[in-house]
């Protein structure tokens, strides 16, 4: 669950809202890396693609902010999908917008946990992917899992759990071709590369992870 309990006045929201300035400033410190990745196998984009995002969330923070909670979730994925071209932009879009649609105001972590799971249910829809495609997916539905397996434990055990089976996915992911998305049409040659949206996908998880592991329970 996000919450803070240093104070009233420290909503969920507030939380919610450095928690998303903190995946951002992740992102934008590693666009060249996600760019270097999508160089590969590839158009080389993928880093620009989500940099894109960081700053489209960045200029609309004052708006995310008088949101409840899932309004604000959801609000974030309506700008992704809306600022960002490629098919990352409507896949995280879709993956924010669903998690917030599926969120009640005031989620428990089993809620956060179901409002997960029906988010990466919703993005493998609309990318038509499956695990084993070498893609996003391949890191983010692992975590969805493991997540609502430790929804009820405790928050270090949960938040190790979910960042084990992230890097599970995202290591077993490097040995395969890839089924969807450009690095589909160079075959053999994305065998041993890392997919720059299972990268992102893991970066984005870490950083959530590390953040919430510092905040009190
Ligand atoms: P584009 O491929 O349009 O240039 P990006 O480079 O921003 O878009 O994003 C590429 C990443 O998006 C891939 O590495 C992969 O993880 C993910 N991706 C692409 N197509 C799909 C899909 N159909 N389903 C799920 N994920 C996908
Ligand atoms: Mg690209």
């Amino acid at each position: 669950m996000i919450t803070a309990s240093s104070g009233a006045t420290e909503t969920t929201e507030a939380v919610a809202i450095a928690l998303l300035n903190a995946v951002c400033d992740r992102l934008l410190a590693s666009t060249a890396e996600l760019n270097a990745l999508d160089r590969a196998i590839g158009d080389g984009d993928h880093g620009d693609n989500l940099a894109r995002a960081a700053k489209r969330l960045r200029e609309v923070s004052d708006e995310l902010a008088q949101l409840p909670l899932p309004q604000l979730i959801a609000r974030s994925g309506k700008e992704i999908v809306m600022s960002v071209g490629g098919a990352s932009g409507p896949l995280y879009g879709t993956l924010l917008l669903e998690i917030g649609k599926a969120l009640p105001p005031q989620p428990a972590a089993t809620d956060w946990a179901e409002a997960f799971t029906t988010g990466v249910e919703a993005t493998a829809r609309r990318g038509r992917a499956t695990e084993g495609d070498k893609t996003m997916i391949d890191v983010l539905a692992p975590a969805a899992r493991a997540f609502s397996e430790q929804a009820a434990s405790p928050r270090a055990e949960m938040l190790t759990a979910v960042r084990d089976a992230a890097k599970g996915g995202f290591d077993a992911s490097r040995q395969l071709r890839a089924g969807r998305g450009r690095a589909a049409f160079v075959g053999e040659r994305a065998i041993g590369a890392d997919d720059p949206g299972a990268v992102s996908s893991l970066l984005c998880l870490t950083t959530i992870i590390e953040f919430l592991a510092e905040i009190p329970e």
